[in-house]
């Protein structure tokens, strides 16, 4: 979904995972990112974009939050179209939302381009005392199905701008690879 006009670039990224993983808390965190004073956060629709400088070019993250629709398992296509990044959280202290990433991932396979850019979030990392997946767990799924991988806490805004930014970072390098 890049739009290639001048120097500029717009990237739909969209955010999966089970329901309370923590998915819309890490949108707003990264969202109200001080370092970035062109961030928009648009309220009452389903994405919110971020402006960033990538190579001195101006780069669009249009990030794409699901709203509530996977509590119904009703995440539609459209949600998926033209995607080129993806946002597969879990939460760490609940073991189901990891056993249920390769579900998400499925889903991806079926409405996403094959290279979509994916980074499996390990959410809440806060929650040391409660953990039921231990970060290696995460890291092997990672490697296996070709995810970058990362932990966050939304809370404690540990990690939250580099899982967004690795993934912009990759759509972009993929991109200006394609036009050389
Ligand atoms: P979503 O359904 O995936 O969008 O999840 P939400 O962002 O609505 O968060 C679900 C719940 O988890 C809320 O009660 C949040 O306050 C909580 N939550 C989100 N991120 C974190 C985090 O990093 N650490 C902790 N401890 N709680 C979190
Ligand atoms: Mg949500």
């Amino acid at each position: 979904m890049e739009n290639c006009g001048g120097e500029e670039y717009l990237f739909k990224i969209v955010v999966i995972g089970d329901s309370a993983v923590g998915k819309s808390n890490l949108l707003s965190r990264y969202a109200r990112n001080e370092f970035n004073p062109n961030s928009k956060a648009t309220i009452g629709v389903e994405f919110q974009t971020q402006v960033m400088e990538i190579d001195g070019k101006e780069v669009k993250a249009q990030i794409w939050d699901t709203a509530g629709q996977e509590r119904f398992r009703a995440v539609t296509s459209a949600y998926y179209r033209g995607a080129v990044g993806a946002l597969i959280v879990y939460d760490i202290s609940r073991r189901l939302t990891f056993d249920n990433v390769a579900r998400w991932l499925e889903e991806l396979k079926m409405h996403a381009d094959s290279n979509v850019v994916k980074m499996l979030v390990g959410n809440k990392s806060d929650l040391e005392h409660i953990r039921e997946v231990p970060v290696e767990d995460g890291r092997k799924l990672a490697e296996s199905e070709g995810l970058f991988f990362i932990e966050t806490s939304a809370l404690d805004n540990t990690n939250v701008m580099p899982a967004f930014q690795i993934v912009v970072r990759e759509i972009y390098n993929n991109v200006s690879k394609k036009m050389l």
